[in-house]
């Protein structure tokens, strides 16, 4: 038999009062984040904070919505997530870190990835001829998707 505080996993926060509301209330963080990432990496549709809410309501209830944008802010600066500002939206959230660039549909809002060769090249081109050490980059193309344009018939 385990002596006590030897056995794996809950089992070791068998501590007095406060540690074990503590250890609980770590590992309740933990798992809140877990599903906030998964909740984004799972979609493609780069949803925004209120999105990714819904998304994680459906496995956690408890979750707040101001819990969801600060694991958001700290997801976006430890590089597991981007967080993207595209013109006149809401922040929305992107679990693709490799470089892509995207393309926004006007009537519907769908936001697709699209990953241009060239880019990084004119990147190099902004730092070059500007002096600026260039981190991020932000170009959207606008127009319509293939859905919106098959229901408007062009
Ligand atoms: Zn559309
Ligand atoms: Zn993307």
């Amino acid at each position: 038999m385990a002596a006590p505080g030897t056995s794996l996993g809950m089992r070791v926060i068998t501590v007095t009062g406060g540690a074990t509301v503590t250890a609980t209330m770590k590992l309740r963080a933990t798992v809140q984040r877990q599903t906030i990432l998964e909740a984004v990496r799972e979609s493609c549709d780069h949803p925004t904070a209120e999105e990714v809410h819904r998304r994680v309501r459906l496995r956690l209830s408890n979750v707040s919505l101001g819990t969801v944008y600060r694991n958001l802010a700290l997801l976006d600066r430890a590089g597991e997530i981007r967080e993207l500002h595209l013109s006149g939206e809401p922040a929305r959230f992107d679990g693709e870190m490799a470089p892509h660039d995207h393309v926004r549909c006007t009537r519907c809002g769908r936001i697709a990835d699209v990953a241009l060769g060239s880019v990084a090249e004119l990147q190099a081109q902004a730092a070059e001829r500007t002096g600026f050490r260039v981190d991020e980059r932000r170009i959207e193309f606008i127009g319509r998707c293939p859905d919106c344009r098959r229901q408007a018939g062009n």
